[in-house]
């Protein structure tokens, strides 16, 4: 069945895959190093009630927890993706895609119905592929000490997650379908076009309609009015005014971890948003500290410039899968039997090429996120010295108590970091905190 040349090939790309995965997962040094100074440890910060912060730090058990929660977030995740593009590779080889197409032809006359029902079915079946690595990735949390491994729980939430991507697929499909068999030159600059205003919306009706489906939000005011009009007084020392109204509070779905506040929304629903979360953890200071990071996204309008890259950044990625998915069907579209782009059995092809661009172009976005993310504290640290003396300290313990609540890794490893993380390591933010100098030397 396989040829020598075919399981030489096999043989390199796992050697490749597991010398990688040594690398990405590889931390026992830091996380024991870590644990030798378990003598030196003052406690949990959770009390509020702790001695200055020199630097992001951990007890042993919630450092254990962090590492095994930094690995199914970060390289876990690479992972993830790379084995999604060998499912893609494994339907195309062995060409299940074309059974797919010729019993749907067979099957039914118009286009229409053949997507309504080929879409969700190769959905599942790519939904069924991925299940192995979903469940290996629950077995070694579970083996790891951060929860007991549930099947049950397990297999539902995977069919609930399924039963989400399944309109999506069948809805972003459908359009790009169509696109191609409408121009095949041009539809990667139609699809580009679509997703503009689709972006813009999503943005903008996102706090109307997207949130409120998952958590309840209510005006800051209402249940924290003394520290809404606090937060006012604040924006107003760094030159920015924000109503009352543009501040919220949500109600948290997890008692642990984050998101602990964002800034969202688009014109006339532009609004800072605190997660009840916050208000337990942190104290009156620290949750200004907070705010201010937010007040940061607002006043430098990060999400109008967040919406304009991913504009850009998702030009270049469709035009690139525009040129390689005709890259790759002119070298093997005829053995893997596709007929071309509109082609049914090309929608693993055009899968892989879109994932596969979305992935690569995964640290730009990151870092350009980052880098967002830097500016806000840099605002937030500079809103904060004008209210007090202390005030990099203040934000040092906001990010120590947050980090400890999300079970945030103190020593990520730095490509794992620059692929896959959208904020800066607390490690760096707590540093950067202590060394800003407000008379601008940072
Ligand atoms: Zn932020």
């Amino acid at each position: 069945m396989f040829d020598p040349c075919m399981l030489k090939r096999i043989a390199t790309i796992s050697c490749v895959l597991v010398g990688l995965s040594l690398w990405l997962f590889q931390a026992p040094k830091a996380v024991h190093a870590s644990i030798r100074i378990e003598g030196e440890w003052l406690g949990d910060t959770q009390g509020q009630q702790f001695g200055p912060v020199t630097e992001y730090r951990l007890s042993p058990e919630k450092l254990k927890k962090s590492y095994v929660s930094y690995l199914t977030r970060g390289p876990f995740s690479v992972v993830l993706d790379v084995y999604l593009f060998g499912v893609f590779y494994l339907i195309l080889w062995r060409r299940w895609s074309v059974s797919c197409r010729d019993w749907i032809e067979e099957s039914f006359e118009t286009r229409f119905v053949q997507g309504l029902v080929l879409i969700p079915v190769a959905c599942f079946l790519v939904w069924l592929l991925l299940a192995p690595i979903g469940y290996l990735e629950q077995c070694f949390a579970a083996w790891a000490g951060s929860g007991s491994f549930d099947p049950i729980g397990f297999s539902l939430g995977w069919m609930v997650m399924f039963l989400f991507a399944a309109p999506l697929s069948l809805v972003s499909l459908w359009i790009l379908y169509w696109f191609i068999r409408r121009s095949q030159r041009r539809w990667w600059f139609y699809l580009w076009l679509i997703f503009i205003p689709i972006n813009a919306l999503e943005i903008y009706a996102s706090p109307l309609i997207i949130e409120p489906l998952i958590s309840r939000s209510l005006p800051l005011a209402e249940r924290h009015a003394d520290f809404a009009s606090q937060l006012e007084d604040v924006a107003l020392k760094g030159g920015l005014q924000i109503p009352p109204s543009r501040m919220y509070e949500m109600i948290a779905l997890k008692k642990q971890g984050g998101p602990y506040g964002y800034a969202t929304g688009l014109g006339s629903t532009r609004r800072i948003v605190i997660m009840d979360t916050s208000f337990r953890l942190l104290s009156n200071s620290q949750l200004l500290a907070v705010a201010a990071h937010e007040l940061g996204h607002y006043a430098l309008h990060h999400r109008i410039k967040q919406f304009l890259f991913s504009t850009l950044l998702s030009l270049l990625t469709i035009y690139l899968g525009y040129r390689l998915a005709n890259w790759l069907l002119r070298r093997w579209g005829e053995r893997w039997e596709i007929r071309g782009l509109d082609d049914w059995a090309a929608m693993p092809l055009l899968c892989f090429v879109f994932c596969f661009f979305w992935f690569v172009t995964m640290p730009i976005s990151n870092t350009y996120s980052r880098y967002l993310e830097h500016e806000a504290d840099r605002y937030a640290l500079k809103i904060m010295a004008e209210t007090a003396p202390n005030s990099g300290q203040i934000v040092a313990q906001a990010f120590q108590v947050l980090g400890e609540d999300g079970l945030d890794y103190p020593f990520p490893n730095k490509f794992v970091v620059f692929w896959t993380m959208d904020h800066p390591p607390t490690g760096d933010r707590v540093r950067f905190a202590l060394l800003y100098n407000p008379a601008g030397a940072h």
